[in-house]
């Protein structure tokens, strides 16, 4: 075939019909298991201020100093196509006053992010999540939370071999005692890591263990550990979520050099994984769902009064083709019964006729552009509806319509307007 003048750009995907009953079940149960725990819808703008990114994100991380789509406006402004949730969401939460509302302020979101990422299966640039916050809450007891949704969430969509991986990374009176240690650790390895570590050491050297390349995993492997230089308060609270975890039967690993690529958290990170193709041995390996943590000083560092904060995003397209490998989605609207016609007369009576079972909810599947009967009826079982309703020309001139049986092949005229009581009848007794 010829090469197609437009293509979706690089990186980027189109969610088909046949994945969007998927894209609906997860989407379904995502926003259930949010109701469930008191969780709110909010959503933001696609386009926020580039800085918002910057200083909460932070400047040296990789979605920052890589990947951010920015533009400026006709205006002057820079603005970034929003390549995570949680800097809107803080933004929003401050501009419009929330920290006067009960605590804590339970909010959730989904939709597009965007980030310059190099291609490959599964990166997309054009990536989409579910996401969800919670303000005004310090206690441990909510970190377990988000990671029991996040968990209920994969189960109810019937994905097995979950994993979560938990560590807590202390706060602003721990961390730099932690930070100075690996920085002496990781300066006689310099030229043993990639380029951009070596870069990292000085800009940014808790991003150091979170790259994948195999030399900078070998050195992580003997670099010291966060857990090791933990505060009391952030060691008791690590303590209390891990006893949250047990309690709620909840298994995790504890990874101690999960860091999460993003300057804002403060104590708890966790990230979860699937088994890529469970039994499978040909296809080894885990993807990565989503993850979170705790962010309990984002909110001062955008003017705002301190407020604890954690959440979580989890990776819409990857938790879609983990459910497409696991399970098949349940098509809820999948047609009751379908609607022949033959000729133009029977195509304009059964206009009304769609309009009348539409409000008596239920579906109708029907093919207007197939002429023959013997075509739509074969459509009709291909379906696998249990009846056909048929208005011919006779039926059009007597206002009636047969109703066919698609089992047995019987059929029974009715008079037109009482069509849809006699189907609700035959659905019901069956
Ligand atoms: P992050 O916001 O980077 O912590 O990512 C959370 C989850 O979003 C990951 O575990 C993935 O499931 C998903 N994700 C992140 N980046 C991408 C991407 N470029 N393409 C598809 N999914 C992604």
């Amino acid at each position: 075939m010829a090469k197609l003048k437009f293509q979706t750009p690089t990186g980027m995907h189109d969610i088909l019909p046949e994945d969007q009953a998927y894209l609906r079940s997860i989407m379904k149960v995502a926003e259930s298991v949010s109701a469930f725990y008191g969780f709110q819808r909010i959503d933001t703008p696609i386009l926020e201020n580039a800085e918002l990114y910057e200083k909460g994100t932070g400047v040296s991380t990789d979605i920052v100093e890589k990947q951010m789509y920015t533009l400026k406006t006709r205006g002057g402004d820079l603005l970034a196509l929003r390549p995570e949730f949680t800097p809107n969401i803080v933004r929003s939460f401050l501009q419009h006053g929330m920290y006067n509302l009960p605590q804590p302020v339970k909010l959730y979101t989904s939709g597009p992010l965007f980030r310059y990422e190099r291609p490959q299966e599964g990166r997309y640039r054009q990536l989409h999540q579910f996401d969800v916050e919670v303000f005004g809450d310090q206690s441990a007891a909510i970190d377990a939370q988000l990671i029991q949704m996040f968990v209920a969430i994969l189960k109810d969509l019937k994905l097995s071999h979950i994993i979560v991986e938990v560590n807590s990374i202390g706060d602003s009176q721990c961390r730099p005692y932690y930070k100075k240690a690996l920085i002496s650790y990781l300066k006689n390895k310099q030229y043993a890591v990639c380029t951009d570590c070596r870069r990292r050491i000085k800009t940014n050297p808790l991003r150091v263990l979170d790259c994948k390349e195999e030399k900078c995993q070998q050195i992580r492997s003997q670099a010291p550990q966060m857990i090791d230089y933990l505060c009391q308060e952030c060691k008791d609270h690590f303590k209390s979520l891990l006893e949250f975890l047990d309690e709620a039967d909840l298994p995790y690993h504890l990874d101690p050099y999960l860091v999460r690529g993003l300057d804002y958290y403060t104590k708890t990170v966790f990230e979860v994984f699937a088994e890529r193709s469970p039994g499978n041995p040909d296809e080894k390996g885990f993807l990565a769902l989503g993850g979170g943590g705790r962010y309990d000083g984002l909110m001062k560092l955008y003017g705002g009064r301190e407020t604890p904060a954690a959440g979580f995003g989890m990776g819409i397209d990857r938790v879609l083709s983990a459910v497409k490998r696991q399970s098949l989605p349940s098509e809820p609207s999948s047609p009751k019964i379908f609607l022949a016609q033959l000729g133009d007369q029977a195509k304009k009576k059964s206009m009304k006729l769609f309009e009348e079972f539409r409000k008596a909810n239920i579906s109708v599947a029907e093919s207007l552009g197939r002429d023959s009967l013997r075509a739509q009826l074969a459509r009709a079982d291909k379906l696998g509806v249990s009846h056909t309703l048929i208005l011919g020309q006779r039926e059009v001139l007597d206002n009636s319509i047969v109703i066919r049986t698609m089992g047995s092949g019987a059929q029974k005229t009715v008079k037109l307007n009482e069509a849809v009581e006699e189907v609700k009848k035959l659905i019901r007794g069956k």
